[in-house]
């Protein structure tokens, strides 16, 4: 089979992977400037925060396992191909060298067995930095089962690398994936993340000490595969934040690829939920919020149409209005509308004068939300109007005004 043939097939099947932000599109050069070839370039983020292209692409699809959510399983009819390591090598360091892409995003169905596949994958990059000399960023996926040792040899020469947990309980992962060991993924998720924080450790020590994983791990939870609730997804992700130095979980709406029993029967991806999600996760890296807090037992699922920080502070009225000439950073963080750059901005700028809503605007402030919950010099920032008016509406404007919501007021 062509290489060329090869690509279309294993950049396709490399689109389930949602840890890169947008995958090619199909966009085909007629007349005019460029041409989106679909075959597998894709957006992410590099440390610094640039934007880059990157070659993503499954070095095989051909598949021993067959998880029951998953296009490229074991048992479906599908047109497989492999590269070989030196195929995927020459294309990428060509690819770069047009200025196509600025690195590779690689990962793989597990072919013969997870030590096969993963020194496949160490081959290829092991490969493409000491022969190729290949700079670019590399984003890598670990494969679970995979001997440590091999996890750990090619974290050496990769920027990125992320070890899916897929499901966020051992229940589900053993119905739809039973090939898969959910102890031992979580084993290399909290190996890979010892290793990361060992590294940088040394590397604070010593710039000649290697790197390992520098940009991070990161890992991904399909949501809607399984009954867990939002809140015990959450509480999955904090752990995965607070013990294994995880840079970020992504969450992917459930596409239904696959007839089984045993799946939900979801005509569209819960692409809502998956938003929230991405929310409520953003409240736990950046914002000192507990999974606790966001959810409780007896409320496990985020509002799907409120954002999970409005939701939080409609639940705590007693809280609110907070003085924004007096309440400390902490405090000014949990309000919505506030973000980290404003709260920094409120803290300096009080300083100087008594901050009025204009001069919050200017901060960055989002009124539309913030002024619900929040006082400039003992004073509301609503209209006498918005004080009894129905705010659950007005806070999300997106919403269908004609739901037959109870009209609530604040104050
Ligand atoms: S291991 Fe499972 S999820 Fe990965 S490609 Fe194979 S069947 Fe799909």
């Amino acid at each position: 089979m062509e290489t060329l043939r090869k690509l279309e097939i294993l950049s396709a099947a490399a689109k389930y992977d949602v840890s890169c932000s947008s995958s090619g599109s199909n966009r085909q050069s007629s007349k005019g400037l460029g041409n989106a070839y679909r075959a597998g370039i894709c957006h992410s983020w590099s440390e610094d925060g640039r934007c880059i292209s990157l070659l993503k692409v499954l070095f095989t699809n051909y598949c021993i396992y067959d998880c029951i959510y998953c296009a490229n399983r074991k048992g479906n009819d599908i047109q497989r191909a492999s590269f070989t390591p030196e195929e995927l090598i020459d294309l990428t360091v060509s690819f770069y060298r047009r200025n196509y892409i600025e690195g590779l995003f690689l990962s793989s169905a597990v072919m013969k067995s997870p030590d096969f596949t993963m020194e496949m994958l160490l081959r290829v990059v092991r490969k493409l930095r000491i022969e190729g000399g290949f700079n670019g960023y590399i984003h890598l996926k670990a494969i679970p089962g995979a001997d440590k040792s091999l996890i750990y040899a090619a974290g050496l020469y990769v920027d990125r690398m992320s070890m899916n947990i897929e499901l966020p309980s051992e229940k589900s992962l053993s119905l739809l994936a039973s090939d898969k060991d959910y102890v031992g993924i979580v084993n290399n998720i909290a190996f890979i993340g010892d290793r990361v924080a060992s590294h940088r450790a040394e590397r604070k020590k010593s710039i000649k000490a290697p790197s390992f994983v520098p940009a991070g791990q990161s890992t991904q939870l399909i949501v809607g595969a399984s009954p867990e609730s939002d809140l015990q997804i959450l509480r999955q992700s904090e752990v995965f934040y607070r013990n294994y130095d995880m840079k970020r979980v992504y969450y992917s709406a459930y596409c239904h690829v696959n007839q089984d029993s045993r799946l939900p029967a979801l005509t569209k991806p819960p692409l809502r939920r998956e938003h929230r999600l991405y929310q409520a996760d953003w409240l736990l890296r950046y914002y000192g919020f507990t999974a606790e807090e966001i959810l409780k037992d007896s409320d496990p699922y985020l509002d799907e149409e409120l954002d999970p920080k409005v939701t939080w502070a409609l639940r705590n009225p007693h809280l609110f209005p907070v003085e924004v000439n007096r309440a400390d950073y902490d405090t000014l963080l949990r309000v919505p509308g506030i973000g980290i750059k404003s709260a920094k901005r409120i803290i300096l700028a009080r300083r100087f004068s008594s901050l009025s809503p204009e001069s919050l605007r200017r901060l960055g402030v989002v009124m539309k939300r913030a002024r619900y919950f929040i006082l400039c010099g003992g004073k509301l920032c609503l209209q006498e109007h918005e004080r009894k008016g129905d705010f659950k509406a007005s806070l999300n404007q997106t919403r269908d005004m004609s739901d037959s919501v109870k009209p609530l007021s604040l104050f």
